[in-house]
């Protein structure tokens, strides 16, 4: 009769008959589970910085500082086309401390004022795309905009998005210039 080795990660119990494939595998494993504790420690500042960071112009950084910091990761090419809609949509999403309105129920906000568009990129550097992070915007430990209808294909991704501008420091300011100027 013969034996086999079998290696097992100490983390999440996966198996492999290679050790090689197991110690690469266990020191990712040890690192997401490190990242997790970290997002979960420190995810309601983290979102308050997002918040008081992100532009329009600086997305990018301001997405892959965050991304960094709480999932290690990177993205590329990110652009975005939005407009301003001061009624934007709630039926699958609303600010921080607004509420949804899937029913258009008439006793509630039908929307509230924020940017609406597209958000593309390319994958990241852990091959995923950003809707892999999104969420229920302060729910869990997603990237901070809500993302719509959308995926990705090749090497790209792009989702519909709306940023509600009381979400946004940088945005509300934006706007409040836009309709100085437009007065
Ligand atoms: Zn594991």
């Amino acid at each position: 009769m013969k034996t086999i080795d079998l290696y097992v990660c100490e983390v999440c119990g996966k198996e492999s008959r290679v050790l090689a494939t197991m110690e690469e595998h266990e020191e990712m494993c040890k690192k997401e589970q490190a990242l997790k504790i970290k997002r979960e420690k420190t995810y309601k500042k983290e979102l308050e910085y997002f918040c008081s960071q992100l532009d329009l112009d600086n997305i990018q950084d301001v997405i892959n500082d965050y991304v960094g910091k709480m999932f290690d990761d990177h993205f590329d090419n990110i652009t975005i086309n939005v407009y301003y809609n001061e009624n934007a949509s709630n039926t699958h999403c609303a600010p921080i401390g607004g509420v949804e309105n899937w029913h258009r129920k008439p006793d509630l906000p039908k929307g509230y004022p924020g940017f609406v568009g597209r958000i593309k990129g390319t994958y990241s550097k852990k091959g995923k795309t950003l809707s892999t992070y999104s969420g229920s915007f302060g729910m869990n430990y997603a990237i901070p905009v809500h993302t719509g209808t959308g995926g990705g294909g090749g090497n790209t991704w792009e989702y519909d998005v709306t940023l509600f501008l009381s979400d946004f420091d940088k945005l509300t300011s934006r706007v409040a210039r836009m309709l100085l100027e437009l007065a």
